[in-house]
């Protein structure tokens, strides 16, 4: 891991604050989602655009009311000055993911991805790891930008059924493409939809492996009522997906219910070693590793070459902070505090977590 200390990343936050702000549109920086948001396991989710047409059949993001496509109003300089205004996140260390709630290289979103990444690479050197079902024109972009971005294409299954927009083979000749170029490519199979994902789940991840991708990633099903209702009626999945729906009722139509598969993923993972290849256990994982970090944050790791980081940044941190504490544990597995005077906020927390890699507990 890199030698830097915490108070230098936070030092970097508030100078690139004064440098860049007569570059940004202050007030529509602060309304801006990214401002505020709190990372989520994977990193940082950014958003060069809301909603997308490729029509996947169990996409929740139209239960979300987003029915069309329309791209972030804010420039790269200005996203970047969001997350330096959110309190949660910290340069060169949060974990950077592109492609939620959209596809990034839908024609008219794919410009403003390349900016948004070009930016994120530029002032704050966060990890970036791209997820989608299309194609980047330009991929040496994408590698100057990021040299180990980290490249994640999503399957659902085999037969394309439940994507049918985007040619199953057109996307595993896309990640030969980019694995030819040097970008660390990564098979995502998700969401796993009982029996449709298991069906030729082998010559998929054989076609992944000939692709020259690092892993796959594996990723549940959630199910909305109205995903439901199209899973069951067109594809007769109905009693199988009852049976392992977490909860049977929903509470409103835009409600998600997460569908149990992990007996499913077991059986793809070891599919998957037969073929030769790794399963990283989330998404996070192939993008700390393609950057070379390492992380212990969660039971699954560690993933990548883990090193703890001297504990002398915790002492100047909350020194800062105005905070008195002991340490009571400071290891490999996690750090334990204990506080005597001031309080610890729930950003303290997630900014040292960012920073060490390791669960981090306050009493
Ligand atoms: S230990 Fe691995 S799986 Fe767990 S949060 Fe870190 S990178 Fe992700």
């Amino acid at each position: 891991m890199q030698g830097y200390k915490l108070v230098d990343l936070l030092s970097l936050k508030e100078s690139l604050l004064k440098d860049l702000r007569k570059n940004v549109d202050m007030k529509k920086v602060k309304k801006d989602e990214h401002s505020r948001r709190r990372p989520i396991f994977c990193g940082m989710t950014i958003h060069p655009g809301y909603g997308c047409s490729l029509g996947c059949v169990y996409c929740y993001v139209y239960d979300m009311g987003i029915t069309t496509v329309t791209q972030s109003k804010l420039s790269g300089m200005e996203l970047v000055y969001a997350l330096l205004i959110n309190k949660y996140f910290l340069p060169k260390e949060t974990l950077i993911a592109v492609g939620s709630i959209t596809e990034p290289f839908l024609p008219q979103l794919e410009e403003k991805t390349y900016e948004f990444i070009e930016h994120v690479s530029t002032w704050l050197r966060n990890p970036i790891q791209i997820s989608a079902k299309l194609c980047p024109s330009d991929p040496y972009r994408l590698l100057n930008f990021d040299k180990d971005i980290s490249f994640l294409m999503s399957f659902s299954s085999y037969s394309g059924v439940l994507e049918p927009k985007v040619a199953v083979k057109d996307r595993v000749m896309c990640l030969k493409e980019l694995s030819n170029v040097g970008i660390k490519t990564v098979g995502f199979i998700r969401p796993i939809v009982p029996r449709i994902t298991e069906e030729d789940i082998e010559t998929l991840l054989q076609g992944l492996k000939d692709a020259g991708v690092q892993g796959i990633v594996l990723g549940s099903l959630r199910v909305t009522p109205r995903v439901f209702r199209i899973l069951s009626e067109r594809f007769n999945l109905k009693d199988e997906l009852l049976k392992r729906m977490l909860r049977k009722e929903f509470k409103d139509k835009s409600d998600q219910v997460s569908v149990f598969t992990n007996d499913i993923k077991r059986k793809i993972e070891s599919i998957a070693l037969d073929v030769g290849l790794k399963t990283f256990p989330f998404a996070c994982s192939a993008n700390i590793i393609s950057h070379g970090m390492g992380c212990n944050l969660c039971s699954h790791g560690p993933c990548g070459n883990y090193t703890l980081r001297d504990e002398v940044s915790i002492y100047e941190y909350f020194e800062h902070r105005k905070v008195k504490m002991e340490i009571l544990e400071f290891s490999r597995k996690c750090i334990v505090i204990e506080v005597s005077k001031g309080r610890v906020r729930s950003e303290d927390r997630m900014i040292l977590e960012t920073y060490y890699k390791v669960p981090v507990k306050v009493k």
